[in-house]
């Protein structure tokens, strides 16, 4: 099995404030193993570095804001706080820790800025990434799925639930469409909030997300880090992922651990959730090169 989605520092730390070390991606791999999780993607967020601010900056000044709410101020200030890291430092350890043998892929986990993502593309292809997760966690400058704001959740009274999930879904082709990326992670993230529009719209929605994957050739992510949300069900919905399978788009397995104790989190779950579901193979990355490992593959099975 394979957890092809974590995170090494939590959200509320800020990046420079931990020690980013062999010794931490370690301590990421031994909990892997005890979860039966025999290779690791590490897959920190695009916008903790302050090179990737440096090509993206000020995308938010050309986001339309609804109902007079100071969005794109709020977009300026997620990108202060977490934008500190160093991401030359952060490439190198882990690839010092593939050196040394431990059971990780050197990755990324990328948001969709309109208009920037050629520049996004050009500053990654400098680093010997294994594999970028293509994310959309903001609806122009609004992050639909911050529970813990109110001002991001009062956003979602000015806006009809079919709206959001349209747009979403929009925002999800073009990432796509940019083929920046090699795995739509969490793809329908949208359901985040619990807020469904008719059944009928999320059909519509889920059959361009599965669109989006087959025709750019990207992966799709199964994640249990749905299961922590309000939605409270994993990414991708089963009609989603019947989609998926219908369009012969591969898969990954992902918990979004934001530290140690949730790595590997019920991947097991998730993989037994895709056999039933008729997927015979998993997807791994080598120098963004897709791979495709079988579930029966035996002692070469991670
Ligand atoms: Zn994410
Ligand atoms: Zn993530």
């Amino acid at each position: 099995m394979i957890d092809y989605h974590v995170h090494l520092w939590p959200h509320a730390e800020r990046a420079d404030e931990g020690e980013l070390a062999l010794d931490r991606i370690s301590r990421y791999t031994d909990q892997a193993q005890a979860a039966g999780v025999g290779e690791i993607a590490l897959t920190e967020h695009f916008f903790r570095f302050v090179q990737g601010r440096a090509v993206v900056d000020r995308w938010w000044e050309n986001c339309a804001e609804r109902g007079g709410q100071p969005l794109n101020a709020k977009a300026e200030a997620y990108f202060d706080h977490h934008a500190t890291a160093d991401l030359d430092l952060y490439v190198e350890t882990a690839v010092a820790a593939k050196k040394a043998g431990l059971p990780v892929v050197v990755g990324l986990e990328v948001d969709y800025y309109p208009g920037r993502m050629d520049k996004v593309s050009n500053l990654l292809a400098g680093y010997p990434f294994d594999v970028l997760l293509g994310s959309v966690h903001w609806i122009e400058s609004w992050m639909f799925d911050i529970f813990s704001d109110a001002m991001q959740m009062e956003e979602w009274d000015r806006w009809t639930y079919s709206d959001v999930w349209r747009a979403y879904a929009e925002a999800l082709s073009e990432l796509a469409e940019t083929k920046a990326c090699d795995v739509l992670a969490h793809p329908d993230l949208v359901k985040a909030a619990g807020r469904f529009p008719d059944r009928a719209v999320v059909d519509e929605c889920e059959e361009r997300i599965a669109e989006a994957a087959a025709s750019s050739g990207m992966a799709a992510e199964m994640s249990s880090a749905g299961m922590l949300k309000l939605c409270r069900e994993d990414y991708p919905s089963p009609s989603l992922l019947e989609r998926f399978g219908a369009k012969g788009v591969p898969i990954t397995f992902a918990s979004d651990a934001h530290g140690v104790g949730r790595v590997g989190n019920r991947i097991d779950v998730l993989q037994r959730t895709a056999v039933r579901a008729g997927f015979g193979s998993v997807r791994r990355f080598r120098s963004r090169v897709g791979e495709e490992l079988g579930f029966d593959a035996g002692s070469d099975n991670p």
